[in-house]
């Protein structure tokens, strides 16, 4: 079956009434560039660089930093390359993490953006890092965890502050590097048609997207079954979300696993969803999914789906849709 899907992998990925659907890759180390290419990905959706920050306990250089986004920029060439800022805290902890010991809920604690936001010379470090290595390449820059609009407006101010300091030092960088937001909590989705006024593009994170509206530690096996990305409340969200955001005319793409989910993708198309940016391993296989539907089948599954209540009734709606063509 793997060999079948390999052979697709040359294949743009065009419906069968012939929309084209963006597949790029979800990267956590450089040199899985190299597999996003190997399996047909179009560019990285989103770069997760928290594990620069992980692989050692510490804060990397700037000159480490630059050096893995050039890396990655080097293997895509003038393919898209998002870099999303570290996103710390909860289950990634790192700097003998003492700022993040004795939270009881770490989930809705002192992470992603509110620690960048807290640790700004840390944080302006990583900006200047991505804008030293915006001038090869197309790389844009993306922040997790966006639950209000401060956050975006404070990174805004930090990203001209460093793009100050490296025109006053005479170092060029790409003063048009397009800044996004990630929609993966419920008040980011909700407040989806101001945000996407403020940012040239979102990514939707389904994983914490999920995790926040259902109440779920995404990591807590104790509740893994209520962790469902066919919950009709996600799909609400969804929807509501990708409506807001194409009537803005912004950028938009999908990162989290609902994105590789043969199921969801006729979902994620028929709702709107051009985009999608998942593990390497999974671009064959969604590659094939998106060469066997129409959009017009997609919307239909989609809009059957909007009365459901129940997240089984949206699964085998989906499912059976999928087993038709897996
Ligand atoms: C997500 O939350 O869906 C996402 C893509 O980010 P991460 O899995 O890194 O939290
Ligand atoms: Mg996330």
């Amino acid at each position: 079956l793997k060999k079948q899907f390999a052979a697709l992998k040359d294949k743009e990925a065009v419906t069968r009434d012939g929309v084209k659907i963006t597949i790029l890759g979800n990267i956590e180390l450089p040199d899985e560039a190299e597999l996003v290419l190997k399996n047909g990905g179009e560019g990285i959706g989103l770069y997760r660089t928290e594990f620069l920050y992980l692989k050692d306990g510490r804060e990397p250089s700037v000159q480490d930093q630059l050096r893995a986004y050039k890396e990655v920029s080097r293997i895509m060439g003038s393919r898209p390359v998002v870099i999303r800022t570290m996103d710390l805290g909860a289950d990634k902890v790192v700097l003998g993490g003492e700022e993040f010991t004795h939270e009881h809920n770490p989930v809705l604690g002192f992470k992603s953006i509110r620690f960048c936001l807290e640790n700004m010379d840390m944080f302006k470090n990583q900006l200047r890092a991505i804008l030293l290595a915006s001038g090869c390449g197309t790389i844009s820059v993306m922040i997790p965890m966006v639950t209000n609009l401060y956050e975006v407006r404070q990174t805004k101010m930090l990203l001209r502050d460093v793009m100050e300091d490296l025109a006053e030092e005479g170092i060029s960088y790409n003063s048009d590097i397009k800044f996004g937001a990630m929609i993966e909590t419920p008040s980011a989705a909700i407040m989806s048609d101001r945000l996407c006024r403020n940012v040239d593009f979102v990514s939707i994170g389904t994983n914490d997207l999920i995790q926040y509206t259902l109440a779920v530690d995404r990591a807590n096996e104790r509740v893994a079954t209520l962790y469902n990305p066919g919950d009709p409340a996600v799909l609400r969200l969804l929807r509501l979300s990708v409506d807001n955001v194409l009537a803005a005319g912004c950028g938009l793409s999908v990162c989290g696993e609902m994105a590789s989910d043969p199921e969801f993708i006729f979902f994620l198309l028929g709702i709107g969803v051009r985009t999608l940016s998942i593990a390497p391993a999974m671009i064959p296989e969604i590659k094939k999914v998106i060469l066997s539907v129409s959009i017009e089948e997609c919307r239909r599954l989609a809009e059957e789906a909007r009365d459901m209540c129940f997240p089984a009734q949206v699964s085998n709606h989906f499912r059976a849709a999928a087993m038709k063509i897996l």
